[in-house]
């Protein structure tokens, strides 16, 4: 069984037909205007596929957290002005949610126009997926398109009520371009991987992530554990990490990791310390069982990072999540971005390489090496929650195809 695309429908379908399409269209602005492209670029595939084929869109997205009520500096008006220059073709927007004026504008937008509905979290309903809410959107459409990845494991209204609605009402609840593209590489890693299929995890906390660590050690054939996760991990070795970041309640945990995983675990062997991470800290480079006193752990050392290479260019399969260390300032680098490098020159080679996780994309393009890898995820919580092996509620609403 999988989930039905864009591309499964007829495209005959989607000639004069309203499509209710929910898109990440959460961009950061600045002076009201879009300061960063990247989301809205990504949803142009799917959008551009609809109204080639002469599809009317309505695109419902939500923007920032204005808890249920208008806030201006959070209207999706500028978004429409800058999605209408990159498309090429009409956009136009209504402040309307909800209700008769959204009909009326959805009334008027021709074939292969989009009209973008105003911020969805306006409305209270969209968060506690208010079934009234979800039926009114419902009532506009008669095929449901969801490319939110991003927001796909939360159940809101416009991700799981409007989906519910239409399918129950005979049509169609499919997942975009972008959507389809995040479950192929995210899901394929996990279910059928190229072997050794090796993961790297890092960043701040083990606690967010523990489910992810729990899922991925029953699959890979070897765990890379850097960042301050790994912190919690020495406690749990008995080593003294000094003053640096380290979730102390959580060192059973890594100790049952740690037993469970036995020598599929690799954790750094040396460490770059400095008695403060700042841009301009000194560093010093230290056996795991050196650290001690004012020392704080920013980065993994160059005998780990050796390690971690030898393991990445073996691997058929990597799936990567964290980011090393605390590669923002320019000290506690080294490490991530040589693991950045690393991931690059293995998936040129022909590995699968696979990235999700905000900071970790941003540690990547800084390292100048997105492109060349697999696949970049878009999504943050919604990645970690495939990785972890549950379903998303925005993905589970849709129409599934039996028997593939
Ligand atoms: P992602 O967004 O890719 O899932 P996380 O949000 O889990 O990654 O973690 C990223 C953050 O972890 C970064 O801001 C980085 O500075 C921080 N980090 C990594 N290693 C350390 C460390 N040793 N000490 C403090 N912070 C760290
Ligand atoms: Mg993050």
């Amino acid at each position: 069984m999988r989930t039905k695309t864009l591309p499964d429908l007829d495209p005959q379908r989607l000639k004069g037909t309203i499509v209710l399409l929910r898109v990440d269209l959460n961009v950061p602005l600045a002076d009201g205007a879009v300061a960063d492209d990247t989301r809205i670029e990504a949803a142009l595939p799917t959008i551009r596929y609809l109204t080639s084929h002469g599809a009317r869109v309505i695109a419902l997205s939500h923007l920032g957290r204005p808890k249920g009520a208008p806030v201006p500096e959070l209207s999706m008006a500028p978004v429409a002005v800058r999605l209408g220059e990159l498309l090429g073709a009409p956009v136009s927007f209504t402040d309307a949610v909800r209700g008769e004026g959204l009909a009326s504008a959805a009334g008027r937008i021709r074939d292969g126009e989009v009209l973008v509905a105003e911020n969805t979290r306006f409305d209270p309903g969209e968060t506690t997926n208010d079934p009234e809410l979800a039926a009114d959107w419902a009532s506009l459409a008669g095929i449901y398109v969801n490319d939110a990845f991003g927001t796909a494991h939360r159940a809101h209204a416009s991700t799981v009520g409007a989906a519910a609605r239409i399918k129950a009402a005979g049509g169609e609840a499919v997942a975009g371009i972008l959507m389809e593209r995040e479950l192929r590489f995210l899901g394929d890693a996990l279910d059928a991987p190229s072997r050794p299929f090796v993961a790297i995890l890092g960043g701040a906390k083990i606690s967010g992530k523990i489910d992810v660590v729990d899922a991925l050690l029953d699959r890979v054939d070897r765990l890379l554990i850097g960042g301050a996760m790994a912190n919690t991990f020495f406690l749990a070795l008995g080593l003294d990490v000094g003053d640096s970041l380290v979730e102390a309640d959580r060192t059973d945990l890594a100790a049952d990791v740690l037993a469970r995983g036995g020598d599929k675990i690799l954790l750094p062997v040396d460490c770059v310390v400095g008695v403060a991470i700042d841009a301009e800290a000194e560093t010093r480079v230290v056996p795991r069982d050196r650290v001690s006193g004012r020392d704080k752990i920013g980065d993994i050392g160059p005998d780990s990072l050796k390690l971690f290479r030898s393991e990445i260019a073996g691997a058929g399969t990597l799936v990567w999540n964290g980011p090393m260390g605390v590669f923002e300032m320019a000290p506690f680098a080294a490490g991530t971005l040589g693991v950045a490098h690393a991931v690059a020159a293995a998936a040129d080679a022909g590995t699968v390489a696979v990235l999700g996780g905000g900071d970790s994309a941003a540690a990547a393009h800084m390292a100048g090496v997105t492109e060349r890898l697999t696949h970049v995820s878009t999504g943050g919580g919604a990645s970690l929650e495939l990785l972890a092996g549950k379903d998303l509620p925005g993905v589970t609403s849709l129409t599934r195809i039996e028997g593939e």
